[in-house]
């Protein structure tokens, strides 16, 4: 079906996920005018590896960016293209023919566990993580890559002779989208908040870091150029048409800007499987305590602004558990109206530590519990509680947050499957005695890489315009006494 759109235009956002890829058109007043999707394949090779095809990829987010064109009714109803990608995970290829060279290695995958192991013990993560707010962990990109050429010295020669070319999704995505090939005149760019995540990008300095680089064991050649999130970096061919590629941003990232968090203290939570928090910290870097991380939320005009990030790992898998492993519910849907029919939890609490504890308490032995039971007890009181659990954890990353930065938070925004659960957003507004806003926007990610890359080229004119178009859900305000 192809709607009618008369002049209008559209900023097209490509959402590059870890299980799929998006394209969605977004309209001036900041409306979802049209979406597809595709899920691709996941490579499970061995017990906590997971790889990608970065072709497939590549051939899966250009059918769907063709299907959403389709349905605006053609590409020259594209004022811009951004993106947003699944962060961290590492893409190698080949300079001159543009074909990858390994399987794309996923953020998840935890193959250099013994590599971080062994860079913490000989000391060096206190370095690591004052360069790059960040921490020696498998997740980010740098120690996917030492494993690489550890493991295929091959590459390691041919990465050293200037042969391969490095890159995470956003990367990917733009050399294809300029050509894919050398001869084509492909670009290797990457955008700063994805550079952020890699490990080897100093977030003061904003550069690739040379001490960093000898560490992790990494040329320099194979690097891409590190570009703002928001300017036309080049024009992409759909079709007839050349339309310019115009901003980028890791997906948490571009969550916090399609969330509207522009000023100091502006904070955003997803509520899905975990949660992810991040709160605008201005535009000198935090130096981050209690497991939190520091990163880059966006580079516009020149201006850095940087961000705290802190995860909760079991959130609505709390829920999912409740379903499937208790069968104690059939839908997280029920979930609201079983804990509005109690007043309590009847003293239950559910500490859903499944697989140890992040921010603040970085404990990853540490398990899962649940105290307090008595003969009264009910199915009600242990669904409060793992609702209030996904709080509770909200609530010590916020205060771990506000806290590191010194900054007051005026609200807290919200997304993700588990916030269309009303009691739950009630009891993170009591817990942390602010006003919590949830968007009418599902898509608060692909909304920021099409804000970001609108803004560039004058589809719209600032972030306070942008602002004004945000589509409010409902304001849960705090309405629980002190002492309570
Ligand atoms: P992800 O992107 O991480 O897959 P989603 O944003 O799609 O997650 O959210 C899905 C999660 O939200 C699931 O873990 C599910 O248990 C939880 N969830 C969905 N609806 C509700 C609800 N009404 N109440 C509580 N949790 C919910």
């Amino acid at each position: 079906m192809t709607m009618r759109t008369d002049g209008e235009k559209f900023v097209l956002a490509l959402d590059q996920g870890t299980t799929s890829c998006r394209a969605l058109a977004v309209d001036v007043k900041g409306r979802i005018a049209a979406t597809a999707q595709r899920e691709f394949t996941q490579f499970y090779p061995r017990p906590g590896w997971v790889e990608h095809d970065a072709s497939e990829i590549w051939t899966v987010q250009k059918d769907v960016l063709d299907d959403a064109v389709r349905k605006i009714g053609g590409a020259d109803k594209i004022a811009a293209i951004g993106i947003t990608n699944q962060r961290e995970t590492l893409v190698l290829w080949d300079r001159q023919t543009g074909e990858p060279v390994h399987p794309a290695i996923v953020w998840q995958c935890r193959r250099s566990t013994a590599i971080c192991e062994r860079l913490k013990e000989a000391g060096h993560e206190a370095m690591v993580r004052e360069k790059t707010g960040l921490l020696l962990d498998p997740y980010f990109s740098a120690t996917k890559l030492t494993w690489l050429f550890e493991n295929h010295p091959d590459l390691r020669d041919r990465a050293a002779a200037g042969e391969l070319l490095f890159g995470t999704i956003d990367s990917w995505l733009m050399w294809k989208l300029s050509g894919g090939t050398r001869d084509a005149g492909a670009r290797h760019l990457t955008d700063i908040t994805n550079a952020s995540r890699t490990l080897l990008f100093n977030i003061h300095t904003r550069a690739w870091d040379d001490d960093l680089l000898a560490l992790f064991g990494v040329p320099r050649a194979i690097l891409p150029t590190v570009v703002s999130s928001s300017e036309t970096y080049f024009e992409a061919r759909i079709g007839d048409v050349s339309v310019p590629v115009s901003g980028v941003a890791g997906d948490q990232q571009a969550a916090l800007f399609g969330q509207g968090c522009y000023a100091p203290g502006d904070a955003k939570n997803t509520y899905g499987t975990g949660c992810f928090l991040l709160m605008n910290t201005g535009a000198t870097p935090p130096t981050p305590e209690h497991g939190l991380l520091a990163t880059i939320a966006w580079e516009i005009d020149g201006t850095v602004t940087y961000a705290l990030e802190g995860s909760v790992f079991v959130a609505g898998a709390a829920i999912q558990w409740l379903r499937d492993g208790l069968q104690l519910i059939a839908k997280a849907s029920e979930t609201q109206a079983l804990a509005e029919s109690v007043p309590d939890t009847g003293g239950v609490y559910f500490v859903p530590a499944f697989t140890g504890l992040g921010a603040p308490y970085w404990q990853p032995d540490a398990r899962g519990m649940i105290t307090g039971l008595t003969r009264g007890t009910t199915r009600a009181h242990l669904v409060r509680a793992a609702l209030e659990a996904i709080a509770y954890q909200t609530r010590d990353i916020i205060g771990a947050m506000a806290q590191t930065a010194n900054l007051p938070l005026p609200r807290l925004r919200v997304d993700g499957g588990a916030a269309s659960n009303d009691f739950l957003l009630q009891f993170q507004a009591d817990l942390l005695g602010i006003p919590v806003a949830r968007s009418a926007i599902q898509e608060t990610t692909a909304l920021g890489a099409a804000f970001l890359a609108g803004l560039a080229v004058g589809f719209w004119k600032s972030r306070d315009e942008i602002a004004t178009l945000r589509q409010s859900d409902g304001t849960f305000t705090p309405d629980m006494a002190e002492t309570e």
